[in-house]
């Protein structure tokens, strides 16, 4: 069957035709995305059409840090498998990756583990609130799909429901928990002291990326670590995608924040399910007067998975060759943008890039990812770097972005960029893809 028609079958057997909205074809290119694949392999990866592909898009969405199907991974799952990856008993595994996790991040003395990272944030949250005795979040950005997040879009009048956080509906979410989240913008000082002095004695968390589309600014840092102490919240650092990027454990070590709880998942095994609320001993027992407990949460295969990435991340130098390799892609969108005349905006810090383009930009985005699926990429704006990249792959997608940038620059002065979609443009948000 070929991708398209199996997609439409799966949006009858699954509402949503996927299980994550990042692997929903209209965010790319409705119609003609891949959709499925057959083998990954490395930064490669084969089409359920047999068509192959260089992933330099979200490859594996964060999750597969290393590659596809990493060698050495893979070998630890294999070997995991085949000793019994369930049993009654406990695999010894889970505590090694606990070991290890606390010797990464010295502040921390306790580990609880789970398998996603929504999941593992929804834990995070039960902690701060049951050693707080306080419900209300002052929050930053996208923590996962549970209600205590989504239920920063209820609003008073449910007319105005999801006009916080655009695209993720509330339906369901029960109206008792409006009003309990607060929201404030990264780098943002005053926003977060404004929180703070309205509601501190009712705060029980703190819950922020340590970083994302831009570093943080010192005095944000610094706001974050003092704020969280004068008020007595929990701070969360929810590093379910900056984790593993700019170091082998938490990027908040490298900005000086003072968390009491760091989240981890995708990266953390390589694409295998598993993720891990680091924490202080005096946070973390709170896990023991409220119940947090799961069987899928003790098969062996994550933890293995997981032990395997982070020993090769340390011992291979991984974040200096992404760092590297997501250098070399966002000095090549700018000169792409110089040559061509195409007018970007690049972002995000080296191994989690961003470009946006500054007019139509979702046509743009759309025709963009046409072409490069034309000379067997698959791209879109934004580009997350996994150490199985090849220089020699990345001068290759930079020789396609540059001819495509100037295809584009073409059809902007003869306006015939609509005429060259060959299927409608991609869907900004979830709303678009209800209709
Ligand atoms: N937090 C952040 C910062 C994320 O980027 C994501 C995933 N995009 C999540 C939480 C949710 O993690 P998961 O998809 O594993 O539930």
């Amino acid at each position: 069957m070929k991708a398209q028609a199996l997609y439409a079958r799966a949006k009858q057997l699954m509402p949503g035709g996927t299980q994550l909205l990042s692997k929903r074809p209209e965010m790319f290119l409705p119609e003609q995305w891949p959709t499925y694949y057959r083998e990954a392999k490395g930064a490669e990866l084969v089409d359920i059409e047999g068509r192959r592909l260089v992933d330099m898009s979200y490859c594996g969405i964060g999750a597969t840090v290393l590659g596809f199907a990493d060698p050495d991974v893979n070998a630890a799952v294999k070997r995991a498998i085949d000793l019994g990856s369930m049993s009654t008993l406990n695999c010894r595994e889970e505590v090694d990756l606990a070991e290890l996790l606390v010797e990464l991040h010295p502040w921390a003395d306790m580990v609880r583990f789970s398998r996603s990272g929504g999941e593992a944030l929804a834990i995070a949250i039960r902690i701060a609130r049951a050693v707080s005795g306080r419900d209300m979040v002052a929050f930053c950005g996208y923590h996962g799909w549970h209600d205590w997040y989504l239920s920063a879009n209820l609003a008073e009048d449910d007319a105005l429901d999801g006009h916080l956080l655009p695209g993720l509906a509330p339906r369901g979410v029960p109206r008792g928990l409006a009003g309990l989240l607060q929201p404030f913008q990264f780098n943002d000082v005053e926003a977060l002291e404004g929180i703070v002095a309205r509601h501190g004695t009712r705060l029980g968390a703190i819950i922020l990326e340590p970083v994302r589309s831009s570093e943080p600014s010192e005095a944000f840092v610094a706001a974050v670590n003092r704020v969280t102490e004068r008020s007595g919240a929990v701070l969360i650092v929810d590093e379910v995608t900056s984790g593993l990027r700019l170091n082998s454990g938490g990027a908040h070590l490298l900005y000086g924040y003072r968390p009491a709880m760091a989240v981890f998942a995708k990266a953390l095994g390589n694409g295998f399910p598993v993720s891990a609320v680091v924490g202080t001993r005096a946070v973390m027992e709170a896990a023991q007067d409220t119940f947090i407990s799961s069987t899928a949460w003790t098969e062996r295969t994550g933890s293995a998975a997981a032990l395997a990435t982070l020993s090769k991340h340390r011992d291979h130098k991984v974040p200096a060759h992404l760092i590297e390799i997501g250098r070399s892609v966002q000095d090549g969108w700018k000169r792409a943008g110089e040559a061509s005349g195409v007018d970007i905006q690049v972002s995000g810090i080296a191994p989690l890039g961003h470009f946006a383009f500054a007019v139509e930009p979702v046509r743009l985005k759309t025709y963009f990812t046409q072409a490069m699926l034309d000379r067997g990429f698959l791209a879109t704006t934004s580009f997350y770097a996994m150490y199985a990249h090849t220089p020699e792959q990345v001068e290759r997608y930079l020789e396609a972005v540059a001819e495509v940038f100037q295809e584009i620059r073409a059809a902007q002065e003869t306006g015939t960029l609509a005429d060259r979609l060959r299927g409608p443009e991609a869907h900004t948000g979830f709303r678009r893809l209800t209709g």
